[in-house]
Parts: structure tokens; C-alpha cells; sequence
């Protein structure tokens, strides 16, 4: 079994299985070698640069960072920490989420998701997606309160945004704070303003393959409410203000100066690599139509006064299997992200729901095939996908 990507991406496909073939991929599907080719001077000087400075955990980068991201995202407050799980651990944590509680969110999603409400002896409660967007729908939330809810958490999946407005409503009805899991979506756009600016706090993953990646693990949450800042940056350091007086149970997960110092070379450079993964998006969409692919895959939706950063480019189709096996036999990489909704998943077994119960995120994991879209991916590559993929249909 081979990735194209090395082991770092493992953690993100999830399935990890990539389609039985023979056949060596022309690229891969990601390819983090091109992104660093680009800039390995600047990252090779910023890791120098800590490496003299023996300064590891909480100095000048992280600060640098935190406050560079907190401008660029549109918050008062941003405070790394070491991964983008931790950030979703440490908001839920900060925000008084606790045993017996339950935390509103998506099943079709990443795994953290409900992990880091699961964590803290929380419960999450899962509500079915909208099939047009992937993303939780704001419509079956009222359902799915209870006197117990003590948050929403909703996710802005492959890099589109939920539909925040209305499950703001619902959550202000009940009192209830929004956290942004924005893992896979620094700087995409909900009617003009950024993700990670509209919830109490949005979480942010720097793992290697997001769109902001780290040479490791990395994550950091934002928010406008400077009390709930404080908190996070006492729980990211054992507790602790001052050293050796720990106010509370806290853990270590802080964001390293050497992630922190590469992060602010390559925030330096994400604007291009979004507008190139927009631009990339945009041409699959005039491919497909030109394929006449329309009626036999379905593209996910990019509402009006929403911007996606495309950190996923995922289709739809019934014969998702069939159709990834042929593109695996022309040498086109394909990843499934997710094939199993986490109400399906072994290790939410306690919460004992079965097959059936939320169907849109069923036929979703069904259905879905992410293609590969990353900034340096050349134009040829880009329709290779697509006329395999018409060849696949017949409509070459
Ligand atoms: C990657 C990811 C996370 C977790 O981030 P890590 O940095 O890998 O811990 C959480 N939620 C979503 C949706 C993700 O994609």
C-alpha cells in the first residue's frame, strides 16, 4: 500500500486506503516537496534562526505569530497550541464544557471533532449534514437540543464554511456558544468576514497537509473575548500564570517556536496559494462542464457570499468506487475523505446509533471522491483528472 504523500498524511485520510492498482500515480496528491522547493531558503533561516536562539517553547515567534494570524483572521486574541485536536479540547475546556454535557456538531467529519468533545466526558451530539454543502445543517439543530447542550460546534469542511447565521440563532435562543472548527479553512470567508472571527472561538490545525501547514503538529484557537483568551493561555501551560502557581487543571500544548517561526514564512505566502487553489477550483468547474460531466458527478456547492479555500475539491458520485479504481489504473491519485460518519465509528460505539440514522452523511461517505488540488498543481495534471474521469463516463 502506497500514499503519494508519505506517512505524514495518514492521519487525515482517515481510511487511508488508497485504490488496489498496479500503477504508479503520474503526481501525487499532494505535493509538499514543490511547496518547499518554493521557499526552503526563508524556512531553512527562520529554523536557523530559532536553533540560535535556543528559545523553544513560548518566545518572539509564537508571539510574532499569534499576533499576525489574530490580524489576518479579523480577532483580538489568537494563542497557539500544539495541535488542532488540542485547540478544539482546550475552547470546550475553556467554555465550561464538562462530564454529562453535550456538544451539538457534524458525524461527517474528521475524527477530532467529536474526540475532543468525547475527551472531556462530553457527549457529542451528532446532526445530519445538508448534501449540497457537507456541512452541518442549521435546520436540524432545534431537534437535536436538549437541556444538556452546552455548545455547537460546527465545522467548515474541505475548506467551505458553514452556514453560520442560522445556527447562531439557534444557539443565541439557547444561550449556547458556537465554536468554529476551522481546521481546514484559515481565511475562508462567511459574507465578509473570516472564518475563526464569528463563533466565541475558532480552532485552527497546522498539521503538515492542511493549508497552513508546520513542519509537525501545530494548532491555535482565536477569539474576540479577552477573558476567554486568558483562559485558554493559562489551560495551554499547566494552569499556570505565574510559574509554580498552577490556577487550574491544565496540560502542556503550546505551539513550539520552530513550528511558529515556519508558520510565519508560509502565512507570508498563503494568499497566493489560496487565490491558486480558488483558481484551481474554478477550472475543474469549467472542465467538468466542457466534459459534460454535469449530469453524472456532482460538484460541491460555493453558495453566494461564501468563500471556499479549497482545501479539499470533492465530488459526488454512486459508482465512487468504480470510478476511483479506474483513475487509480491511469495513475490519477484520489483520496475518500470520510468514508465511515463518525456515528460509525468503533470508537463512538457507546453512543450506540446505528445505520440509517443520519442518511445524508451516510450516502455521503458513499458518494464522496476528493481530487487532488494543491498550489503548485500544473494545469496538464488538472485535465488529465478530468479526462480520465470523462473517460470513465464515456463522454471523452
Ligand atoms: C485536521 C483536523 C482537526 C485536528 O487537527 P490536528 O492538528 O490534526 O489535531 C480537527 N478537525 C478537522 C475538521 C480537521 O480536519
Amino acid at each position: 500500500m502506497r500514499s503519494p504523500s508519505g506517512p505524514q498524511f495518514a492521519p487525515v485520510v482517515g481510511a487511508g486506503h488508497q485504490a488496489p492498482t498496479g500503477v504508479e500515480p503520474l503526481f501525487p496528491f499532494l505535493d509538499l516537496k514543490a511547496q518547499f522547493a518554493g521557499i526552503r531558503n526563508e524556512v531553512m533561516a527562520a529554523v536557523s534562526r530559532v536553533m540560535e536562539s535556543q528559545q523553544f517553547i513560548l518566545g518572539k515567534e509564537g508571539e510574532a505569530f499569534e499576533r499576525e494570524v489574530a490580524a489576518r483572521v479579523g480577532v483580538r486574541a489568537a494563542l497557539g497550541c500544539a495541535s488542532g485536536s488540542d485547540a478544539l479540547l482546550l475552547a470546550l475546556q475553556a467554555l465550561g464544557v464538562g462530564a454529562g454535557d453535550e456538544v451539538i456538531t457534524t458525524p461527517f467529519t474528521f475524527v477530532a471533532t467529536a474526540a475532543s468533545i468525547a475527551r472531556l466526558g462530553a457527549r457529542p451530539v451528532f446532526v445530519d449534514i445538508q448534501p449540497e454543502t457537507l456541512n452541518l445543517d442549521p435546520d436540524r439543530i432545534e431537534g437535536a437540543l436538549s437541556g444538556r447542550t452546552r455548545a455547537i460546534l460546527p465545522v467548515h469542511l474541505f475548506g467551505l464554511p458553514a452556514d453560520l447565521d442560522p445556527i447562531f440563532e439557534v444557539a443565541k435562543a439557547r444561550a449556547v456558544p458556537v465554536i468554529e472548527d476551522a481546521a481546514q479553512a484559515i481565511d475562508a470567508g462567511y459574507k465578509g468576514s473570516k472564518v475563526g472571527s464569528l463563533g466565541a472561538t475558532g480552532c485552527f490545525s497546522f498539521f503538515p497537509s492542511k493549508n497552513l501547514g508546520g513542519a509537525g503538529d501545530g494548532g491555535l484557537m482565536t477569539t474576540n473575548d479577552l477573558d476567554l483568551a486568558d483562559h485558554f493561555r493559562v489551560l495551554r501551560n499547566q494552569g499556570s500564570r505565574q510559574r509554580y502557581t498552577h490556577e487550574k487543571l491544565g496540560m502542556a500544548s503550546r505551539l513550539d517556536e520552530i513550528q511558529a517561526a515556519v508558520l510565519r514564512v508560509k502565512l507570508r505566502h498563503l494568499d497566493d496559494w489560496t487565490a491558486a487553489r480558488r483558481r484551481h477550483a474554478e477550472r475543474y468547474r469549467a472542465l467538468f462542464r466542457e466534459f459534460g460531466l454535469d449530469g453524472h458527478v456532482k460538484l460541491t456547492a460555493e453558495p453566494l457570499g461564501f468563500v471556499h479555500v479549497y482545501h479539499q475539491f470533492t465530488i459526488r458520485c454512486p459508482e465512487r468506487e468504480r470510478l476511483r479504481e479506474f483513475l487509480a489504473g491511469q495513475g490519477i491519485p484520489t483520496q475518500i475523505y470520510y468514508p465511515v460518519p463518525l456515528h460509525l465509528q468503533p470508537a463512538f460505539a457507546y453512543l450506540e446509533h446505528r445505520a440509517g440514522e443520519f442518511p445524508e452523511s451516510e450516502q455521503a461517505s458513499r458518494e464522496v471522491l476528493s481530487l487532488p488540488i494543491y498550489p503548485e498543481m500544473s494545469t496538464e495534471h488538472q485535465s488529465a483528472v478530468v479526462r480520465s474521469i470523462a473517460q470513465f463516463y464515456g463522454t471523452a
